[in-house]
This record gives structure tokens, C-alpha cells and sequence, in this order.
């Protein structure tokens, strides 16, 4: 199977340390706002990039992290925490802001088919973890203090920017138009490990730590989470074009200065969704999200659709006409596929052929475009239908575009699960007791039953939430 490697910059064939196993991290949502459809069209490939590997017989360990603290309006360390600005606009809490939309990332992902890894880990669980790394960065004198705040030194480096020989003016990119640049920088791209110091003293979530009471910079979550979930090498680390750079440069350059040696082999980035004027974008307030077409008397699926059609390696342009033409042709396959009736046997040879097809166009660096197209020849194929629905129903355990499912289907699958929202909730609430009463045996017993019934839960700083498989 073939990728691109963004390290490399070549389409190159994937490798895992561990023969058939992948370790898979991808950088997750920052719970101050909806997710926009450009976020979700990085969580779509995701997906797909994972139910891939399934299908060509990998074990798949994957993390993701929920970013709820430390993320600031400029990647580049400056600015409002992103989670105060939402609490302040919303009058709520941060932890508040933060379980309300991480619940709402959890329900589109859920309509989107997008399956959510069992780690899906809120930074605001993993502190203690953060300052463990940062004290051994300091220690190996890649950190230094400076006006309150820890920072990585990157003169100390080698080779700090590892993935592109970018020009040292291009790496101003991080730092955003309007925001200040930090004084206290000894090199232009030192980062920051730990704040204690800000301008925007009201910061709702403080620890305590050897440099003071503070928070964690937004890069040390993702190389700590992926380090203690996965171990000092992960295979392939994902997330959208724009956290190249400063967001993954400083993760490599922290997690090796850490481990000395070599951490992650093979790095995937989605391009971004574009829309008329520019990238879509949540600081920018542009953005349209999942709800927003739904209003618009679209579905999901459709969406998911209009993403597969293009290759993940491309921006893709949303346009009200774009997205239209994908919806109307999403909905004329369906109906084709849903017309089909079984009859004769399954063709062997044809089965074969198609398969072959559609892992030559998945295994060219995931040209989902490609392996559609191969869904329309099968339709058009002169062979029975027993056939045709063989393979389109083995194509969609990876494509995920609910090809055999009639809208009204769905919602009745989703209620069909065994219990209700507020049953869920009551199960929930009694594992909490059992936790605090330290009957961990009863709060363990309470979640694997769930987890029978398809729901998974997860437990994040402000409480424990669910998710359905
Ligand atoms: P955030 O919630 O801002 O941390 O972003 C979540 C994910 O969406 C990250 O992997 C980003 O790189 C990605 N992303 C941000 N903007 C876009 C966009 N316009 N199109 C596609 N992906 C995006
Ligand atoms: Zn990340």
C-alpha cells in the first residue's frame, strides 16, 4: 500500500514496526466551536485512511486526542486560550463549553459514519503526563525559563523544521496577523511548554507544577498522549495541512528531543476545504457545519460523498453547485443500488476483477475518486446482481457511504439501539457512583455491558460521555 509521506515528500510504500499492526495518531477536534465541514473532511479521510488499513488486514491502535486546553488564537503560542474566548462568548464554563461540543463533534461524527477511536483522550486528563516531559526536556536542556512561561529551546536541535527546508521567513507562518509576537523567545520558533504567565489572566484551568501554578502549551498534549497511549514509535501521525506547521514540527521536535531517536516514520495531511474568499475557517467565523447543510435539506452521507470524490491530497472548493451536483448524484446511486435485487450467484471472477480494481485505486495513495468510479463500472458491468451487491457492500465497509441504507432507515437504526438517550445517562451516572465509592468491579461491569449494546464511553475532565458504535 502506497502513501504519501509528507516527511518525504514522496508516495511511498507503508511500513509498520510492527508486522500488521498499525499505531495511528490523529490530532483532534479543539472543543471551543461546532466542528466546521473542513474539520470533518480531515476526520472523513481519517476514517477511511483506517478502515483501509482493516480491510487490508491491519490491527489498527489509534488515538485522538480532544484539545481543551492550551490552544491559543495563533498556533504559534499567542493570544487568548481558543477555550476561554468560547466560555466568555457563550457565558458558560470552560468545561462546560468544552462537554457541550464535544458531544456535538461525537453526534456528526456519528452521522458522518465516522468511527471515533476507543482513545479519544481530553488533554485536561493528562496533565501530570505533560509536566513528567516537560521536567525531562528540561533536565536534557532542551527547555528554559523565561518571563514566567517554559519554553523549547530549538537552537538546541539539530534540525528543527523536518519537514520541508522551508526558508526561515516562511516560518513566520505560525504566527498570526493582529498577534503580538512573545518577547521572551530566545530563537523565533521556541514554543511554548508552560504558561504561567499570560496577559489574559482570568485562565479558568490551572495546575500546579515545579515552574508554578499554569497550563500546558497546546503542542506537548499530542506527543504525550500519543507516547503514553502508543508508545515511543507510532507508524503514521494525521491531521489536517495547516498543523504542519508550527502544530507537527513541534511535536517532532519535543518528542525526539524526549526519546533521542526517531519517533514518527510517516506523516498524512488532509488539504483544506475551501470556500469562495478563502480557507473555512472557526477563528474566522466563515464556516459552514454539518447542522448548516442539514438545515439546507442535505444529509451527511451526501457530504461524505462530496468528499470521497476528491483526493484527499487536493483543497477542495465548496460551492453551494459543487455540493449540489455531489448531493443529486449521491442520491441517483442509491437509487440504483437500492433497485438491485438479489439474483444468481456470486460471480467469482468478477468479484475478483473489481476488488483488484478498487485496491489498486486505494492503494495509489487513497484515490477515493477512483475507487467511485469503480462502483459505476460495477453498475454498469454485465453480470448479475448477486455480484454487483457483493462487491458494493464490501467497497462501503471501508467507503462508509451507507450505499444499502434508505434515509429513514437510519434514523430507525440509531433509535433501534437498546436503550434510550436517558437510560444511557442513568447507566452513566451509577458507574460514576460506583467509581467514587471505589466498587471499581461495578463501575467496570457497567461499561463492558454498555459496550455490548455498541455504546462506548468516554471519560473526559468535565464528566464521562458516550459514543455509538
Ligand atoms: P481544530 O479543531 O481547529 O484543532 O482542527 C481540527 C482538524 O481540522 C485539524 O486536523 C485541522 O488541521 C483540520 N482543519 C482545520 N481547518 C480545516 C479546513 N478548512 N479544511 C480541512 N481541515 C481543516
Ligand atoms: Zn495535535
Amino acid at each position: 500500500m502506497k502513501l504519501y509521506n509528507t516527511l518525504t515528500r514522496e508516495i511511498e510504500e507503508f511500513t509498520t514496526r510492527v508486522p500488521n499492526v498499525v499505531s495511528m495518531y490523529t490530532c483532534g477536534p479543539t472543543v471551543y466551536h461546532f466542528a466546521h465541514i473542513g474539520n470533518l473532511r480531515t476526520y472523513i479521510m481519517e476514517d477511511i485512511l483506517e478502515k483501509y488499513f482493516k480491510y487490508r488486514g491491519y490491527r489498527v491502535n489509534r488515538v485522538m486526542n480532544i484539545t481543551d486546553i492550551g490552544h491559543l488564537s495563533s498556533d504559534a503560542d499567542t493570544g487568548e486560550d481558543k477555550m476561554l474566548l468560547g466560555a466568555k462568548r457563550e457565558k458558560k464554563t470552560v468545561l462546560e463549553v468544552a462537554k457541550y461540543y464535544t458531544d456535538a463533534f461525537l453526534q456528526d461524527c456519528a452521522k458522518l459514519n465516522i468511527v471515533i477511536p476507543e482513545k479519544f483522550i481530553p488533554a485536561t486528563v493528562e496533565v501530570e503526563e505533560f509536566i513528567q516531559v516537560i521536567s525531562v526536556l528540561e533536565k536534557k536542556g532542551f527547555a528554559y525559563k523565561a518571563g514566567g512561561n517554559v519554553y523549547f529551546d530549538t537552537s538546541k536541535l539539530k534540525e528543527y523544521h523536518k519537514f520541508f527546508k522551508f526558508k526561515e521567513d516562511d516560518l513566520e507562518e505560525g504566527v498570526r496577523d493582529g498577534v503580538e509576537k512573545d518577547k521572551n523567545k530566545r530563537n523565533k520558533n521556541d514554543f511554548v511548554l508552560w504558561f504561567t504567565q499570560s496577559k489574559f489572566d482570568d485562565q479558568a484551568l490551572k495546575w500546579d507544577s515545579p515552574w508554578g501554578i499554569g497550563y500546558p502549551g497546546w503542542h506537548i498534549e499530542c506527543s504525550c498522549i500519543s507516547m503514553k497511549y502508543l508508545g515511543e514509535y507510532v507508524d503514521i501521525k494525521c491531521g489536517g495541512v495547516d498543523n504542519i506547521f508550527p502544530h507537527h514540527t513541534n511535536e517532532i521536535a519535543q518528542s525526539e528531543a524526549f526519546l533521542g531517536h526517531e519517533w514518527c516514520k510517516h506523516w498524512f495531511h488532509t488539504l483544506h476545504l475551501n470556500i469562495v474568499g478563502g480557507k473555512m475557517s472557526k477563528s474566522l467565523g466563515n464556516f459552514l457545519t454539518l447542522s448548516s447543510l442539514e438545515e439546507n435539506g442535505h444529509t451527511a452521507m451526501e457530504y461524505r460523498f462530496f468528499c470521497l470524490q476528491s483526493h484527499y491530497r487536493k483543497a477542495l472548493q465548496f460551492s453551494e453547485e459543487s455540493f449540489t451536483n455531489a448531493a443529486n448524484a449521491y442520491q441517483k446511486l442509491k437509487e440504483k443500488i437500492l433497485a438491485l435485487q438479489e439474483s444468481g450467484a456470486v460471480d467469482r471472477g468478477i468479484f475478483d476483477k473489481f476488488t483488484t480494481k478498487f485496491i489498486a485505486a486505494m492503494d495509489n495513495d487513497l484515490n477515493t475518486a477512483l475507487a467511485i468510479t469503480t462502483i459505476y463500472d460495477i453498475l454498469k458491468e454485465n453480470t448479475n446482481a448477486s455480484t454487483k451487491i457483493a462487491l458494493l457492500k464490501s467497497f462501503d465497509s471501508v467507503l462508509s457511504l451507507n450505499l444499502f441504507v434508505q434515509e429513514e432507515w437510519i434514523q430507525k437504526e440509531k433509535k433501534d439501539i437498546a436503550l434510550t438517550e436517558r437510560e444511557i445517562l442513568a447507566k452513566i451516572e451509577e458507574r460514576a457512583r460506583a467509581k467514587k465509592e471505589k466498587d471499581f468491579a461495578k463501575a467496570d461491569a457497567i461499561r463492558d455491558a454498555l459496550a455490548k449494546e455498541g455504546i462506548v464511553l468516554i471519560d473526559t475532565a468535565s464528566g464521562t460521555t458516550y459514543t455509538i458504535k
